[in-house]
């Protein structure tokens, strides 16, 4: 039996989610439900996974339960890169990588085709990315991307100080460069999108915490606050959540990251941004900051990461970390030091040791699926759908290749992994602090 002790209730304002239209409400979980199949968690693990169970088991009953609304949590409220590929380091290990980036791609794939042809308002838009370097962290690590392209045959265009200074209006970057085949999206309307398109066999429960997981002779009773479902199997999708329910405990450390939004900016304002066009910019270093600019003209920061083994964020600790926000926006362009964020918000996402993912079996029954820190949305999607073919015996090259990809290695107890975190963090923000 297992009893989450953390539910996720996050407090803050997802500027992604909170400047779309309200959303239907929800249809919470009352009574009993009887299931041959409960997913528990809507992020894109959980909503993947549900949708290509219910294809592929037309006429069994699904039920999706999600403990707050689908397109809140993580996967809605990340920087919104879909990516075909992300590697920071110097080029190693290049066949994992080569296997990874068949998965990445197909997970895109997989979202294009699904947003096309689901007609998903999400501002998908095939821009590319930019990575831009601010000091010798970035620099180097820039060095390391253009290798890794290099070695994988990947097309890209060095964008120095003066290119990205016409392009986005900022001289603050040292030297860049823009590569393309990954999405750029308003992640909570992909994720709501996803939902609404779930098929006719599927039941979506929201605003239904599980807070207990029951096993029985043949099944499991999961709990809600208001309502039960009795299942024949389980999968556990939860994010950060998964060790709530005691699977890889010791294997995944859960950091939060933070965004800040503005509202649409006023002709004055954007005129600051170069072309004023749409972009999408990753730090060369691996804590460099995220900048977009969204397709409807709103700046979007992400920065700073540390670790969160219990709870989301309070809203005070986003409140903080949005000054550090406000002081990327400031360096990068000064004449926008005054734009007020919309929106701030945390949120947090499974960091392994090995960039291992934590997929299959782990009891009778009992299925589960985490995607971690390297291009996780589309890792995500493809490890969802792949794992309904696990569970439906379904063997492709994929699923093979998801697979041979080495689960999330072992990390040392508590109190030495939180000395071991600080350290490397605390390192990792100093060399970045340039790139902030
Ligand atoms: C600010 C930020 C920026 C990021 N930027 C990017 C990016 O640009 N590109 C990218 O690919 N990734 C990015 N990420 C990471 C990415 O969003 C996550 O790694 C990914 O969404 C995790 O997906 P998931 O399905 O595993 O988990 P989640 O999206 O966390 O989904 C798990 C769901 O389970 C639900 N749940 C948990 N416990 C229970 C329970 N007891 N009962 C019922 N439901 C429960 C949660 O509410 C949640 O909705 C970012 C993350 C953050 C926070």
């Amino acid at each position: 039996m297992s009893k989450p002790a953390v539910i996720p209730r996050h407090t803050d304002s997802n500027g992604w989610w909170n400047s779309l239209a309200p959303p239907p409400v929800p249809r919470s979980l009352t009574g009993r439900v009887r299931v041959r199949t409960a997913v528990v968690g809507g992020g894109i693990c959980g909503v993947s996974a549900t949708n290509r169970l219910a294809e592929l088991c037309p006429d069994e009953e699904i039920c999706l339960i999600e403990a707050e609304r689908v397109g809140y949590g993580a996967s809605g409220r990340n920087a919104g890169f879909m990516l075909n590929l992300h590697s920071h380091g110097a080029p190693k290990q290049l066949e994992i990588l080569r296997r990874n980036m068949q998965l990445w791609e197909a997970g895109l794939n997989s979202l294009r085709r699904k947003v096309e042809s689901w007609q998903i308002q999400c501002d998908w838009s095939e821009a590319g990315r930019f990575y831009g370097a601010a000091g010798p962290d970035g620099e180097k690590h820039l060095g390391h991307i253009a290798e890794t392209l290099d070695a994988l045959d990947l097309p890209y265009t060095w964008q120095g100080r003066d290119a990205l200074e016409q392009r986005i209006g900022t001289g603050f970057y040292s030297n860049g460069l823009h590569t393309g085949g990954n999405a750029l999206v308003n992640p909570a309307a992909l994720m709501r999108g996803l939902a609404q398109h779930l098929p006719a066999n599927v039941t979506l429960f929201e605003e239904s915490p599980v807070t207990e997981l029951e096993p029985l002779d043949n099944g499991y009773k999961i709990w809600t606050p208001d309502g039960e479902v009795i299942a024949d199997r389980v999968v556990l999708a939860t994010g950060v959540f998964l060790r709530q329910f005691g699977i890889a405990t010791a294997h995944f450390v859960p950091m939060a990251t933070y965004g800040s939004l503005t509202a649409p900016l006023d002709p004055a304002a954007l005129s600051v941004l170069g072309t004023g066009e749409e972009f999408g910019m990753l730090g060369g270093s691996e804590y460099g900051a995220t900048i977009r600019l969204t397709w409807d003209k709103r700046l979007f920061v992400r920065n700073y990461f540390n670790f969160v083994p219990g709870a989301p964020a309070s809203r005070g600790r986003v409140a903080e970390i949005s000054q550090m926000h406000r002081r990327a926006m400031a360096v990068r362009w000064p004449d926008l030091s005054d734009q007020p964020f919309e929106h701030s918000w945390g949120g947090s996402m499974a960091f392994t040791r090995n960039n291992g993912t934590v997929f299959g079996s782990f009891g009778p029954n009992l299925y589960a699926v985490l995607t971690n820190d390297v291009s996780p949305m589309t890792r995500g999607e493809a490890a969802g759908s792949l794992l309904a073919e696990y569970m439906e015996n379904i063997d492709s090259e994929l699923l093979s290749l998801q697979l041979s990809i080495p689960g999330p290695s072992r990390l040392p107890p508590r109190p030495f992994l939180d000395l071991g975190i600080r350290l490397r963090h605390g390192y990792l923000h100093l060399i970045a602090r340039d790139e902030f």
